[in-house]
């Protein structure tokens, strides 16, 4: 006999998670149900995010980026110091202990929020049953007013270069090497390419990165990744446009790579590869024979802009479904489809969805680029300004980068942001909520900003729209 609970979840990552405490918060029982086991073999809540993404892989950017400034920004302050070194296994031992504290975290909050939690793998029937097979074998039958699937994304494995755990590897691999590759391959030059291949190569590494694409970042701004690139050359990172995988080949304790670019076949050799080509949604076992719930041919689960499956009571949520694969996006969905269940209005708003790029320079946008923004043939106008001229920004050695408004030639309202620079990823959130609030760049230009702050580039930005920026000839 299975139990009845108001809401079942699939998946405790980021968009279930949220979904799960937000539905126990509105009163509705509640049971969430993960497969994901720990590095150290035990039940690990949390999802890729916390796991295996977002938060291991910023815990070793900052060890890194605080290595790399030793070498290159200390010098700058006056700092001198003999014998710099990096223990990687104590790094890596230090993002083990955060992910640690965050998984255990959410376990905390279920328990809290008296949310039944489920450790095994679950599969849709027909009529919202949810099997859950648990670690031990055993299995247990829950059935769900409503269901949630929040099962998240894996790596794609290309059939040329499968994962090895060892040579070949994908985020998982590069978040856990025990010592410095001397070379590392990365295939994909997309956020999670640029962000590991940043982690190695201010720790040493000589990093070569694929990209089969021929424009570097076509998501973003085009003046963005024209400065991105710059910077990342001048860490040393080797991107490769154009450039297309064949083949890779572990030969000893090699890998041995072949690629065509424009000027015929090539051939590299690394150390270590890491092949960051994009995530698919999680659906292999998910769906039970007579669930009725509808893949797309990118393997997603169909759902309307309400989350919504078309299967009475089932909804799916994060990056099994359409849409950007943030963690961010996973949580305003989960939120969203709590509340629509309990009664209450959910929704996300897909316009003002931050991206953060977390490397050195940051890159961040949220809203329309300028390419956007002609190829819909909207008018607007556009006002940048550079970190170079912003007091706090010299002052911490961060002049790299500038930040771009731009508003409706007409209404004035703002329609993107796009910075460049040190700490937008914090930054980029005055973009989020003017646009949210249907704020124009006089909004902006009018706020009274602290002094010196890194966020005086976007008032400058704002003031440069209508051509009146005060520390720049506009
Ligand atoms: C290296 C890396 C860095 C990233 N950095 C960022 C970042 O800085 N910012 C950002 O916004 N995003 C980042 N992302 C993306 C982010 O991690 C994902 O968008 C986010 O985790 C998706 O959340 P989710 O809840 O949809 O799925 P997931 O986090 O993938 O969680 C799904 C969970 O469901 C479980 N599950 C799946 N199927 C079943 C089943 N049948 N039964 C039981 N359990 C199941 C899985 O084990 C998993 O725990 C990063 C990703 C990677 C790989």
């Amino acid at each position: 006999m299975a139990e009845q609970f108001d809401v079942v979840v699939i998946g405790a990552g980021p968009a279930g998670y949220h979904a799960a405490i937000r539905a126990a918060q509105l009163g509705l029982k509640t049971a969430c149900i993960d497969a994901a086991l720990g590095k150290d073999g035990k039940p690990a809540l949390g999802g890729t995010c916390l796991r295996v993404g977002c938060i291991p892989s910023k815990a070793l950017l900052d060890s890194s980026r605080q290595f790399w400034n030793m070498g290159h920004i200390f010098g700058e302050h006056g700092i001198s110091f003999d014998n710099a070194g990096i223990d990687v296994e104590k790094m890596v031992g230090r993002k083990d202990a955060i992910v640690k504290q965050f998984t255990g975290g959410i376990a905390m909050l279920f328990k809290a929020n008296k949310v039944a939690t489920y450790y095994g793998f679950g599969q849709l029937q027909a009529g919202n049953v949810v099997t859950v097979t648990q670690h031990d074998g055993s299995v247990v039958e829950l059935k769900g007013t409503n269901v949630i699937i929040a099962a998240g994304s894996d790596s794609i494995e290309l059939p040329f270069a499968k994962f090895d755990g060892k040579h070949i590897v994908d985020n998982v691999g590069a978040l856990d090497f025990t010592e410095t590759p001397k070379r590392l391959g990365v295939i994909g030059a997309g956020v999670i390419g640029l962000e590991l291949g940043s982690v190695w190569k201010r720790l040493g590494s000589e990093v070569t990165i694929l990209e089969a694409a021929p424009n570097f970042l076509a998501a973003a701004d085009a003046e963005v990744a024209k400065l991105a690139a710059r910077e990342f050359k001048k860490q040393g990172l080797d991107i490769k446009l154009g450039a297309k995988l064949a083949k890779a080949e572990v030969v000893g304790d090699e890998v041995v790579l072949t690629y065509n670019d424009a000027n015929g076949e090539q051939t590299l050799t690394v150390d270590k590869l890491l092949v960051a080509v994009g995530r698919k949604a999680a659906s292999k076992g998910l769906l039970g024979e007579g669930c009725q719930v509808k893949l797309n041919e990118r393997g997603q689960i169909i759902v309307d802009e309400h989350c919504h499956t078309g299967v009475d009571g089932v909804w799916a949520v994060g990056d099994c479904v359409r849409g950007p694969m943030l963690a961010h996006k996973g949580f305003e969905e989960g939120i969203a489809v709590a509340e629509l269940i309990a009664g209450l209005p959910g929704h996300v708003n897909f316009d003002t969805i931050p991206w953060v790029i977390y490397t050195e320079p940051e890159l961040a946008w949220v809203g329309k680029t300028e390419q956007q923004l002609k190829d819909e043939g909207i008018p607007y106008k556009a006002g940048s300004f550079p970190f170079a001229a912003n007091g706090r920004a010299v002052a911490m050695v961060e002049p790299a980068g500038f930040v771009k408004v731009l508003a409706h030639a007409e209404t004035d309202r703002v329609l993107g942001m796009h910075l460049v620079g040190a700490n937008v990823s914090e930054l980029v959130h005055e973009g989020v909520l003017t646009m949210e609030f249907s704020g124009s760049a006089d909004d902006l230009a009018r706020i009274c900003h602290a002094h010196p702050s890194l966020s005086e580039v976007i008032h400058d930005a704002a003031m440069a729209v209508s051509k009146r920026a005060i520390h720049k000839t506009n």
